[in-house]
């Protein structure tokens, strides 16, 4: 079991410093991006070999003074949600304030056990401070902390792991499918994301342990798991005032880069365009699986041709990137939207083979006998063996005299000999040569 320990408080009293604390790194987007400072949530964390989640509960809230009660409630209720444990932090520069006793009632009804955690406590004074927080009637024990130079948060550790069922997995997520949701506006992203996670069609678990920047939701839709990289969209918790352009930009970006394949979703009525051709790129040159969704099938007049007639014209458009399923669906009427995210984890599966050298040699040493790299410069080219790297995408190496003298047709070629061969749908093949 993921074991997951949320840290919640007012603003100020050093929430983030404890989480970087215990994920023991450093915060890689800091302050001068408005918007989207607190935007790390998540990290692993691991005490005396027992794994856990850490979450910063304090990036979710981002209300104004009038909303503060609310956004208080939105953050506790998150805590509860999907925590084991809850590190409620306080600070003992301030000392006990009304703010705090709002916490504490909300968390006091809380079945999750919950630490109080006097932070900034560095001199001997504030220590005497942290007593005070006793009035607040929760917890056996108050534990005075310094997030910032570490003192006191091993006993701390010591006392929360003991709370821990078993465990914990080291890397909870590790295996399971990460899916990002692409396309420009107005494709029907969010109308997927809902169709997908609405209450008719499917089980939505909650977050069994995470990464590093986005806020992940764990999905398990008729038997199959999978993970959506960002669903800020569905889950509407944080409420951002800034710049929602540049945040929505962002997002996907970060999305695509936690993800191992990315549904990226076209319009059938506008076809393709060169806004979506760019998406399309994006994800190939980070080397993610990627299924084409035409979505809104339900607007196109058709015949029997029309799909083929399509999916060749698209496939054309974004040629040499044409190595990618194509579904045909429609949102609104409910249609192949499940047998997209079971071409997903198809393709996550292809991204994930590994063909065995000896195999490998055996199909491409014939192939490549017989239609050998051109001769340049009157010499002959000659590769000796080959063989797929363990890499997290299809990587294939030639071994080869004169490898700089190997033209980038005939890398193509080989690219799909491997794909006719051993298929690879939906994800780009890299294939390099190397001197033997
Ligand atoms: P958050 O809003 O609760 O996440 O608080 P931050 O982690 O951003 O910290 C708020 C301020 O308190 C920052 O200026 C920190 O440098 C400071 N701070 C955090 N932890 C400590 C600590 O243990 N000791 C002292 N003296 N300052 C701290
Ligand atoms: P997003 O900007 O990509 O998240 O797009 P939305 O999900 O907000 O959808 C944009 C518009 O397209 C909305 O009016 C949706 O109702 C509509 N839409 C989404 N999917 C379909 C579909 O399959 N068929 C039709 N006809 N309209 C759709």
């Amino acid at each position: 079991m993921a074991n997951i320990v949320a840290i919640v408080g007012r603003p100020n009293v050093g929430k983030s410093t404890l989480f970087n604390r215990l994920i023991e790194s450093r915060v890689a987007i800091t302050d001068n991006m408005p918007g989207v400072t607190r935007d790390r949530h998540y990290g692993h964390a691991v005490w005396t070999e027992k794994y856990f989640t850490v979450i910063d509960t304090g990036g979710y809230v981002v209300g104004s003074e009038d909303t503060f009660e609310e956004a208080i409630r939105e953050q506790v209720e998150i805590a509860i949600d999907e925590s084991n444990v809850i590190l409620f932090v306080v600070d003992t520069m301030t000392g006990l304030t009304g703010l705090d006793k709002d916490f504490a009632n909300i968390l006091r009804r809380s079945k999750k056990p919950v630490f109080v955690v006097a932070n900034k406590a560095e001199s001997f004074e504030r220590q005497q401070t942290a007593s005070e927080f006793y009035e607040m009637g929760l917890g056996d024990q108050i534990y005075a902390i310094s997030a910032a130079d570490g003192s006191g948060t091993g006993d701390l550790l010591d006392d929360v792991v003991k709370v821990f069922e078993d465990d914990g997995i080291e890397n909870p997520n590790e295996g399971i499918p990460r899916i990002a949701i692409l396309g420009r506006p107005n494709v029907g992203k969010s109308s997927f994301l809902n169709a997908l996670t609405g209450k008719d069609r499917s089980i939505v678990t909650d977050i069994a342990g995470t990464t590093r920047d986005a806020i992940d939701t764990h999905y398990r839709l008729y038997g199959k798991d999978f993970i959506l990289t960002d669903t800020a969209g569905i889950r509407k918790k944080a409420k951002v005032h800034e710049n929602i352009e540049f945040y929505s930009v962002l997002r996907s970006i970060k999305a695509l880069e936690e993800s191992d394949v990315c549904i990226i979703l076209l319009d059938a009525s506008k076809g393709i365009e060169a806004q979506d051709i760019s998406i399309i790129a994006n994800a190939h040159n980070a080397k993610k699986g990627i299924v084409l969704m035409i979505n809104k099938w339900d607007l196109v007049e058709k015949d029997s041709k029309t799909a083929d007639h399509m999916k060749k014209e698209i496939l054309e458009r974004i040629a040499p990137m044409n190595y990618m399923p194509v579904i045909f669906a429609s949102v609104l009427e409910k249609q192949r939207i499940f047998q997209v995210i079971e071409k997903a984890m198809e393709v996550h599966e292809n991204k994930t083979h590994k063909v065995t050298t000896s195999k490998l040699n055996e199909v491409m040493l014939p192939i490549i006998e017989n239609t050998p790299p051109p001769m340049l410069k009157g010499k002959q080219i000659k590769i000796k063996y080959c063989l797929q790297l363990p890499t997290p995408s299809p990587t294939f190496v030639f071994f080869c005299n004169l490898p700089q003298y190997i033209k980038e047709a005939y890398e193509r070629f080989l690219q799909n000999k491997i794909r006719e061969h051993f298929g690879f749908e939906g994800v780009a093949i890299t294939v390099f040569f190397r001197n033997k």
